[in-house]
């Protein structure tokens, strides 16, 4: 490991050189832009996590969109366009439901203690975040499902179902991205969610979207690590 020092001087010599995505692995390095306001561009994956203690201000009920039961929340940042999405959804007959939304970081301990003890921790690490990691602590992640189906994950792949498919279409316009798509499991670190998105807003969305890159390796390469 090289000293600090070294690769502060270093960066500060090269800043065009970007630090290269990092390979998958299981850290706790405090993620770098984790203020409220930082929610579009708050890197979490396996390395990068939220302190215990982050839990938004602004979470408002997701009923408040005509989705999910009263327990489940998002950011108020979030809303509009949920609502915007869901009714857009529903003038194309496709009927969207919330599956699950903001997650505590004690909610988080619960869920990777019960994904451990369902499937054992090498598989748990691929499907479920440890505590602190999840996007889910952010109040801007939904998993959605269909309004007449099982949770997402009991299927083999949801893209195939009609809401699905209409997501991955048309989430994006709403300022959606799906942060862990097929095939991108060496650089999202995580298996393939078709039904897991993230709210960054519109403009991230697009710039996302026109990048051809995963949300990780977006926000990555836009340094929401930080200076390295
Ligand atoms: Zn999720």
């Amino acid at each position: 490991m090289r000293p600090m020092f070294l690769s502060l001087a270093l960066l500060t010599v090269l800043p065009a050189v970007a630090a290269p995505l990092p390979v998958c692995g299981y850290e706790d390095r405090p993620a770098t832009l984790a203020g409220y306001d930082d929610w579009p561009h708050t890197l979490l994956d396996t390395l990068y996590r939220l302190p215990e203690g982050y839990a938004p201000e602004d979470l408002v009920p997701v009923s408040d969109a005509g989705v999910g039961t009263g327990d489940m929340r998002v950011r108020g940042v979030a809303m509009p366009d949920l609502q915007a999405l869901l009714a857009e959804a529903e003038a194309a007959e496709v009927r969207l439901e919330v599956q699950s939304a903001y997650r505590s970081y004690e909610y988080q301990v619960q869920t990777f203690a019960y994904w451990v003890a369902q499937d054992g921790l090498g598989a748990a690490l691929k499907t479920s975040a440890r505590p602190g990691h999840s996007e889910h602590q952010l109040g801007t992640a939904l998993d959605f499902r269909s309004a007449d189906g099982p949770a997402a994950w009991e299927l083999t792949d949801w893209h195939e179902t009609p809401e699905g498919a209409w997501l991955a279409e048309n989430a994006t316009r709403f300022g959606f991205v799906m942060s862990y798509p097929k095939g991108e499991e060496a650089v999202t670190c995580y298996s393939y969610e078709p039904w897991h998105y993230r709210y960054v807003g519109r403009e991230v969305a697009a710039e996302v979207e026109a990048s051809g890159l995963t949300l990780r390796e977006w926000l990555w390469r836009r340094g929401s690590h930080g200076a390295g």
